[in-house]
Parts: C-alpha cells; structure tokens; sequence
C-alpha cells in the first residue's frame, strides 16, 4: 500500500470507528419503545450452551464482553448481538460458560456507551462489576427442596421485627461466629457474656413471626474489594443489581454462586426456627442515576423525567424509576417473582412505595399471591420530594383503600406515641403530651373505620386509610430517624432511666396490643441506642451494631415485649381480622388528658378472655379510672405481664400508675 492511501485508509477507520455521526433515535419517545413480555431476559445457561438476551430497543448495535475473571484482566472473547422483535438483542454461545463473566454494551445515537452488567444478573463477581454465568442449581444448600415457609394462618398473626444483618452480629459481645454475615443469621446457640440469647435464638425468644431485613440485595455502597476491617459500613439503600444478593454479607463475593447459596441458607435457618423472611426492596430509585446500569444500556427509559428533561427525584437520592412504564413494571414484578420462587422469601417491604404507581403494586402483589398467598407485602406510602406522576396513580397512604391487600406503615400513630419525626425534642403521648390521643387510637384501630375516632384531630390522616386492620402497620420506631430510646433522651433529658424504661414498654405495649399488624425495630426491646445518630446509614459498627450487654441491663423490658407477643399470638382479640369486627367490638371508655382507655369484646371474637380492657396513661402523674365490676385480672401492671394474672381486682375506682399500661381480662 502506497503511503498516502495507508494514511486515507488510517483516516477513514479512525472516523468509522470513533467519530460517527450521532444518529437520530430510533423512536420519537421512550413510549414507543417496543416491550417485550418474555420472562427470559439475561442468560439462560445449559453445560453446552448459554443464551443472552439483553432489551434495548434504542441501540443500534449490541455486543457482549465476556471474561475469565470477575474484575480486570482480559476480554475473553467479544459477541455481537442479533436484534430480534420488541428491541431484544441475543446471541448463543455453544459452550460451556460456567463460571464465566460478561458484560453487555450498546451503541446509542452518539457511540458505544460504558459496559454494564445485565440489569437481569442473577449472578456476579464483586461489587457486581460483572454478570456471572452460573448453574443456579449448584447453589442449593442441602435440603433446599424440601425447606417450607412457617405456617401463617392470617396475616393479622404477623409480628414484624426489623433488622441490619450486619448489626445482628457484628459486636464481640454477640458471641456468633460468621459476624455481619449472611451465615451469622443460621448460627444457633449463641449467647452473649451474660449468657442470653443472641442472634436467631433471641428472634426465636421473642416469639416474632417475620424477619424484615434491611436491603439485602448488591447495593454500591461497601466496597467488596476491601477487606472486612476497611468495609465501611451502610444501609444498603443504593441498589446496584435487584435480583442478586449482597456481595458483603457473604464470605466470598468474587464467586457469585457463594452468596447465592449463603442467602438460601439463611432463609434455611430462619425457616427451621420457624421465622419468615422479608426483604426491604428499593425499586423506587437506583444507587446511580446517569451511570446506573440501566440508564447506561437504555438511556432515560427507566427512570422519570422532569420538566426539563433531566432526572425527577421524588426519592430524593438523584432519581426515580418509571413504574409506571410497561419495562420498568415488567422488570419490578419480576424480581420480586424471582426472590419468592427461588430464594423462598415469604413478604416484601417496599421502600417508598408511594413513588411506585397504584398498577404496579397491585400487580406484584397479585404476582406474589400466585407463588403463595401468604406472601406479605406492605410498604412506605409515602415519596420523599415531589413526583411528576400525579398523586391518584400513586401507592400513597392515602390511596392505600385501592391497594388491595397490601399494608403501609403508620406514621399516624408512629408519631403520636413519642413526637414529630423530624423533630427530635418533640414529645408526644408516652412522653406526657396530650392531644395526641386520637392519632393513637387510629392506631388502636388500625386506621380503620371506628365510630369512635374523631379523624379531624388525627395527625396526618384526615379519614381511614386501611380498609381491613391487615393493610396497617403499626410501630413506634425503625431504622430510620432517632431510636426510641434516643428520641426519650432528646424529647425529655432530665427523664430517669427507669421513665425511659416505663415510656418505651408504654410505646411498645401499645403497639403490640394495637389492631393491625405491630413492627418492632431490632433491639427496641432492650432500648437501644445510637447514642444520639439520627441518621446512622453509613455510621459506623459502634453506632448501628446491636449492643447485646443491653438485653442483660433491660431483661425487664425485654420480659414484657416477649410476653406481649406471646398474648397476641394466643389471643384473637388483639388481631381481629376486619374493620366491621374492631368497630363493633372494640368500645373507647375514658379517653381524657392523655390517658386511652378502651375495651375488647372478646367473646365476639372467639377469644378466651371473655372482655379485655386496656389503659394507656401516658402522663407522669397517676390518673383514676372507673372499672365496670367483674372478676378481673391484672394481665399487665407495673411492667410486669402474666397471661394468668398478676392479681385480681373486682372493679370500680383503679389507681393507674403514671407513664403505665394496664391490661385487664376476664
Ligand atoms: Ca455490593
């Protein structure tokens, strides 16, 4: 070749390769993308061949990188992918790739963007850099086919307690062995100096039904290459690939089949001691926004937009997906179908959930009720910024009587037991503020229907959101904002520690004795502390692990949550199963200066206990309450509780103590 044509030719590959034209998008709008309803998108692997499919119907042009290694290292072998129907690209590579790892990359308009795992991974390496290509069989633990959610008669039985892996047992003083594991939640036997129980057998102690982990998903935030000691700690709420577990919380992150088969065996665990598991989910937003994998492999589509064209953000943290799009729903029901069918998860609490809209919610719960339908799915109803998606198509709280059956949270009551959120010296009716007395008794009802709730003077709820008591969670504090015990310390400094103690069982009694379903945050029964944190995401261990010397200080409280449980479960009173039943049979009597006063027709409901009252004083000075004659027992009284009765009282005028709870039974 002459030197000048070598020079032309050089010329002409260097624009054909790098500096084409931008091309006109293939649609006029993300509305037009083609959608595709397969339910076999990612790979499917066979010893002698795996197939790719990967939907990007605004690429021109799709390949695949595959790789021997999980991060760096060479390309392996470079695939360019066929474009089918509906904007699906695929290839078939007639080998065995097991154990092999890829990534996907498309050309949109301007040039080849970033490569990017399969948004479908169901396996990766570490810190999900890449897909990895797996026998999903080999990641079974032994007696995997045979392992079966708990019995779950109704959904009102469910008791939730709320936790971090990590915090479960990362302390020294937790005496597991696999500690801020997914294996440190199947150790059993283990105790604390003081000989209590820890880890599972303390969740078993308990008596909780449902174990709600913090996000277990590959989430951005740890980084997986450091080691253990330089991990900095979080949350999780940062999703990097929905459909594969945390690579962190496993002993090997590099081999994409080790976390598989230790979060299986977790949920083994838990299962065997008789506990369901939930999942926090977080499709609401993505870690990243323009760099997320999604948004690198199919610009914009899955994501909201606003006026401007750029990321809306009703989350808050940079962006907010689209569910209301055919793809993004199509990718949300999925997932949550994965995790029930292959990991036998049994209930998903979604992240704000009022960013997702009403169609897309009442199909994953559909979806799950198909897989099983004791599966439980409850969520927050409510975004945190302003969302373009008008507020009707919303699952807002509000909307929650067209989300049929799931729950929300009530912050109703949340906040009308120990104060304003965001407000961390505000007090409410444990800590003696009255005028909260009708967001507590919404509570007590469930924000049901009840004759007797004036909802005008409920905090953040002007009628009832739940059509049935199972559509309302009922909590005084989560991992969110200021512990129990650290809003008590803030809203009143000068209280004793033994009034901390009597205004948390006050908080956490009337929860477990509420209609709906009660949620406890882990180690809210020994009080735990942040020591101040409100927000402790990525505090360190010191802040978020769970202090375990605090069950030995506590064990008072400890007894009384743990035996509350134990009533609730054998007790139907407390879980009636609709709002026609609870408006009926649950009656107000004295209701005045932050003092609740009501009563249970148990007999109506089948219960042993033939009338229940229960009275709430929340005020730091004793109150008088007049109790109709009867052969009463003291179930609960001076923070002690006995289903057998602690004394007998005949009626008339009772002494209430100040900052207690009462319940009484015949
Ligand atoms: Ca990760």
């Amino acid at each position: 070749m002459k030197t000048k044509y070598f020079y032309f030719f050089l010329l002409l590959l260097f624009f054909s390769c790098e500096n084409e034209e931008p091309m006109e998008p293939r649609y006029a709008s993300l509305n037009e993308y083609p959608i595709y309803n397969g339910d076999d998108l990612g790979y499917q692997f066979s010893p002698e061949q795996t197939t790719f499919k990967l939907w990007a119907p605004s690429a021109f042009k799709a390949r695949m990188f595959l790789y021997e290694k999980d991060l760096d290292g060479a390309i392996a072998g470079t695939h360019d992918l066929e474009e089918k129907e509906n904007g699906v690209w695929t290839t078939t590579i007639n080998e065995n790739l097991e154990g092999k790892y890829f990534t996907f990359q498309t050309k949109v308009g301007d040039g080849w963007r970033r490569e990017a795992p399969d948004p479908y991974s169901i396996a990766c390496g570490t810190n999900g850099a890449r897909t990895q290509i797996i026998d999903l069989s080999k990641t079974n633990p032994d007696g995997w086919t045979n392992d079966k959610r708990p019995p779950l008669a109704q959904p009102n039985d469910i008791i939730i307690y709320e936790l971090h892996v990590r915090d479960l047992s990362i302390s020294a003083l937790s005496g597991i062995q696999n500690k801020g594991k997914f294996l440190g939640l199947t150790e059993r036997g283990t105790t604390s100096p003081e000989g209590l129980s820890t880890g599972i057998d303390h969740l078993v102690e308990m008596g909780v039904t449902h174990l709600h982990l913090l996000p277990t998903f590959d989430f951005r935030s740890v980084d997986e290459r450091k080691s253990e000691a330089e991990r900095k700690y979080n949350w999780g709420y940062d999703p990097h690939l929905y459909n594969v577990p945390e690579g962190s919380y496993s002993t090997n992150p590099q081999d994409g089949q080790v976390r598989i088969k230790e979060f299986k065996q977790m949920v083994q665990a838990l299962h065997q001691a008789g506990i369901r598991v939930v999942m926090d989910v977080v499709y609401n937003h993505t870690g990243r926004s323009r760099r997320s994998v999604f948004n690198i492999l199919v610009p914009q589509y899955y994501y909201r937009q606003n006026e401007e064209g750029n990321f809306s953000d009703a989350s808050h943290c940079g962006n907010e997906t689209a569910s209301e799009r055919p793809m993004v729903r199509n990718f949300i029901v999925s997932s949550v179908k994965y995790w029930a069918e292959e990991y036998h998860i049994d209930g998903f609490r979604f992240d704000l959930m009022g960013i997702h809209d009403i169609e897309t919610m009442n199909l994953v719960s559909k979806t799950l009720k198909e897989v099983d339908p004791t599966i439980f799915v409850y969520g927050e109803g409510w975004a945190a910024g302003d969302s373009p998606l008008a507020e009707e198509k919303r699952a807002l709280k509000v909307n929650v009587p067209q989300l049929d059956p799931i729950a929300a949270f009530s912050d109703d009551i949340r906040d009308g037991l120990k104060g304003h959120v965001f407000t961390a010296e505000a007090k409410a009716f444990i800590s003696g503020k009255a005028e909260l007395e009708e967001s507590v008794k919404f509570g007590i009802v469930a924000a049901t229907q009840h004759p007797q709730v004036n909802y005008k003077a409920v905090n953040y709820s002007e009628a009832p959101w739940a059509k049935q008591p199972a559509q309302c969670i009922n909590y005084v504090s989560c991992h969110d904002n200021h512990t129990l015990y650290d809003r008590l310390t803030n809203s009143d400094p000068k209280a004793s520690e033994e009034d901390k103690e009597k205004m948390a069982r006050l908080g956490l009694g009337t929860v477990l004795t509420s209609q709906g379903i009660p949620f406890l945050h882990a180690g809210s029964e020994f009080l735990r502390t942040k020591y101040g944190v409100e927000n402790s995401y990525e505090s360190s261990d010191s802040i978020n692990a769970i202090d375990w010397s605090r069950k030995n200080k506590y064990l008072e409280t400890v007894d009384f949550v743990k035996r509350l449980i134990q009533i609730r479960k054998a007790h139907p009173a407390f879980k009636m199963k609709t709002q026609e039943e609870i408006a009926k049979n649950l009656k107000f009597l004295q209701v005045k200066n932050n003092l609740i006063t009501y009563s249970i027709n148990g007999a109506a409901v089948g219960d042993s206990w033939k009338k229940i009252i229960v009275i709430l004083n929340g005020n730091k000075y004793g109150q008088k309450v007049k109790i109709p004659e009867g052969n009463w027992k003291f179930i609960v009284r001076n923070g002690k509780v006995d289903a057998s009765g602690i004394d007998f009282f005949g009626g008339g005028r009772l002494n209430v103590d100040p900052i207690e709870m009462i319940v009484l039974a015949q």
